[in-house]
């Protein structure tokens, strides 16, 4: 994988230096969707910031709640229209990317974003937002873990697993770069360790009774 940072587009200057962000990365399988959760759960000021993208919907996922699912054309309008805050083709033919508007939309509200986005992008947002974003990266251990956790899920086809897994090994070489790695060899575990750290970034903005 090329790590190819480009400049993010239409950020104010403002949003840039005063606004937080949780951006959550790592290989897909890494268990990085139930940690978002887990935060969230425990810290309400947090808000999912729901993505784009052009990979089908899958079993129980929900138009707006997990992913906005738009056509390849739609995508590209987007992107035309410098809707995006960062996007990239994470997998051969499929498109994924964090709209501003979502992001601007929790900012609004006065919540933090938390985005789960593969590596490149978490990078290219690093270029340009670094101080004031928490990045974590999830490693899943071993890439026998991420295989059999990929497998269990059964979401995957053959192919698509084989895919995820030579993107994942490419990942693991870009956790350096994360101003946090947390280990997800136990739930539990890494679940504890994600909120301290979080809450440690969040907390020389608001008490933790605000949290
Ligand atoms: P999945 O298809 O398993 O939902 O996601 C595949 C990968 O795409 C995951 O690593 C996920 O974090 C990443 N991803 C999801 N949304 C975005 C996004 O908006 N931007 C980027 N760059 N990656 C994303």
């Amino acid at each position: 994988m090329n790590i190819n940072l480009k400049a993010l587009g239409n950020v104010t200057e403002d949003e840039r230096m005063t606004k937080k962000m949780i951006v959550v990365s790592g290989p897909s399988g890494a268990g990085k969707t139930t940690l978002v959760k887990y935060l969230m759960e425990k810290l309400p000021r947090l808000q999912f910031a729901v993505s784009a993208t052009t990979r089908p919907l899958r079993g129980d996922e929900v138009n707006g709640r997990d992913y906005y699912f738009l056509s390849e054309d739609e995508f590209k309008e987007k992107v035309k229209l410098h809707e995006f805050l960062e996007h990239e083709e994470v997998y051969e033919g499929l498109l994924y990317g964090t709209l501003k508007e979502e992001i601007k939309r929790c900012w609004d509200n006065d919540e933090i974003p938390v985005l789960d986005i593969d590596v490149k992008g978490a990078l290219n947002i690093k270029l340009h937002h670094g101080d004031y974003c928490l990045f974590v990266f999830v490693h899943p251990g071993d890439i026998y873990r991420l295989q059999e956790r990929l497998k269990h899920r059964g979401t995957e086809s053959d192919a698509s697993l084989k895919k995820r897994l030579a993107r994942a090994e490419e990942e693991l070489n870009y956790s350096q770069e994360f101003d946090v790695v947390i280990y997800n060899r136990s739930l539990e575990s890494a679940s504890h360790e994600l909120l301290e750290r979080v809450v440690h970034f969040l907390n020389d903005e608001m008490s933790s009774t605000q949290l």
